[in-house]
């Protein structure tokens, strides 16, 4: 009986041991879970920016897309349009961000944000007139009066619209500031370096995962700092050595000395809005690249850019040039070497290499042994004829003239194994493509029964995302622009 009895109490407490020691795991579990909810914020010291790695604890990181998921009202109606809030019409900000939104040929609808937070009408008939909402100046958001901003909200959560924001420090900007309204810290007028892409961040589309290593541009960074685990960390940042920010005067309970976020989201968890704010404007190339993600991801891929990217880089002028300023074996080695590491990231990488036989062998001895060296890989690359004599087509006003001169570079080709059905030409200058030369376009055909070909003045030559393409006699001319002429 003893035995038995005390076997019952023995085995009682090992009972009560076990379930004590599972609620202490448990509360440590939630504890660290919960006390440190938003770990991409609040990483610690280390020297390397691994942005990936401490996220892997991030319990946000299988996140359904979207998040958080469509309420049942998001079958409301909105508009493809952004309403993007100046701060003046010639304010740089605004330029740049109008520059991304044309270029990407979403529509948007430009106004003055006003001090109060006055906005124009959001819907109309039942649907909402904005897919989206960018503030040049955060502070303008933060400080509208509680009508507006209770109308904003009201219309975000309705219509599932989400808010970018940006917020620029000044000279005058206190070194740590509380944003209005939401539980955010942020903390100016930092120097950053090695600045890397959150791996987990489900905003990315176009933005790949990775660091870009050295000082960020600028020494008027903001980061965001927040208890709240709707917010993460989209893009992070080291505090510059040796400067105030990394030397912890005045920083604020929380502050992490070691990773700053210069971009936050907002998953839309404390009070319904998804929200991406910038602690920089857009002179930073991965602030230009994270606002197209960020717009493609606040209108659930309503606005966004597909991934397929067509690119062809022709070299024109490959015999023209004065002695001394011409290619030589080396040049064309490292052409052909450069190629070769282009293709490793694109596929059938090729270089279009646009000759004017007139000028074959007219440099110096390196020269014109670079010449030959090109013509032995011709098959290396791609080619175009850009007129034998590197004359402007419209100069030509007759068109037999005209007929000679592309015969003559022809010959040339053929005679130096150059291929001549490729269907792809381009003008010295594009001259004659636009405005239309009409002997221009005729010779082409009858010659090199060209289909293709490029100007980069139609409508207009600036601005140049305003360029489009245009088919004239059945011939197509595509948007070019040009990075580098080494002749003029
Ligand atoms: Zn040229």
């Amino acid at each position: 009986m003893t035995v038995a009895v005390r076997f019952r109490r023995h085995l009682r407490r090992l009972l009560l041991l076990l379930a004590s020691c599972c609620l202490i795991s448990l509360l440590l579990s939630a504890y660290f879970l919960f006390s440190n909810s938003s770990p991409s914020m609040h990483l610690g010291q280390s020297a390397e920016p691994a942005c990936s790695q401490p996220l892997s604890m991030s319990p946000y990181r299988q996140l359904p897309y979207p998040y958080p998921p469509n309420p049942p009202y998001t079958h409301v109606h909105t508009d493809a349009v952004v309403l993007v809030l100046v701060e003046s019409q010639y304010s740089q900000l605004g330029q740049d961000i109008v520059a991304i939104l044309e270029s990407a040929h979403f529509q948007f609808r430009m106004e003055i944000a006003s001090g109060k937070g006055d906005l124009p009408p959001l819907t109309e008939k039942g649907h909402g007139r904005y897919s989206l909402i960018i503030y040049e100046n955060l502070l303008k958001y933060a400080h509208a009066d509680t009508w507006n901003r209770q109308l904003l909200h009201q219309y975000c959560t309705e219509y599932r619209v989400g808010i970018i924001g940006f917020y620029r420090s000044t000279e005058n900007s206190p070194s740590v500031l509380k944003l209005r309204g939401l539980p955010l810290i942020l903390r100016t007028n930092q120097a950053l370096w090695d600045c890397c892409v959150v791996s987990s961040s489900p905003l990315l589309h176009l933005t790949k995962p990775g660091t870009d290593r050295g000082a960020l541009p600028g020494e008027d960074w903001t980061s965001f700092l927040s208890n709240h685990s709707s917010y993460q960390a989209v893009l992070l940042a080291r505090a510059k050595e040796g400067a105030a920010a990394g030397s912890g005067d005045n920083a604020g309970p929380g502050f992490s000395l070691g990773l700053q976020a210069t971009v936050v989201q907002d998953m839309g968890l404390y009070d319904g809005v998804r929200r991406v704010l910038f602690g920089q404007g857009l002179g930073y190339w991965l602030h230009r690249l994270i606002l197209v993600d960020a717009i493609s991801y606040l209108t659930d891929r309503k606005l966004t850019l597909g991934l397929d990217r067509h690119i062809l880089v022709d070299i024109d002028d490959i015999f023209v040039g004065k002695e001394g300023t011409r290619m030589n074996t080396k040049d064309v080695k490292a052409l052909l070497e450069t190629q070769k590491q282009l293709r490793s990231y694109i596929s059938n990488f090729t270089f279009n290499l646009g000759f004017s036989g007139k000028f074959y062998h007219t440099g110096t001895v390196e020269e014109d042994e670079g010449d030959d060296l090109l013509l032995k890989y011709v098959d290396e690359f791609w080619w175009f004829p850009h007129m034998w004599s590197h004359m402007q087509p419209h100069l030509f006003h007759n068109e037999s003239s005209l007929l000679e001169q592309m015969v003559l570079n022809k010959e040339f080709a053929l005679e130096h194994n150059i291929p001549v059905d490729m269907g792809y030409a381009v003008a010295p200058h594009h001259s004659g493509v636009y405005p239309v030369h009409l002997q221009l376009y005729e010779a082409w055909r009858r010659v090199w029964n060209i289909r293709v070909t490029s100007t980069e003045e139609y409508p207009h030559l600036k601005p140049a995302r305003y360029r489009k393409g245009f088919i004239h006699n059945n011939i197509m001319v595509r948007v070019s622009r040009i990075i580098v002429n080494h002749n003029n």
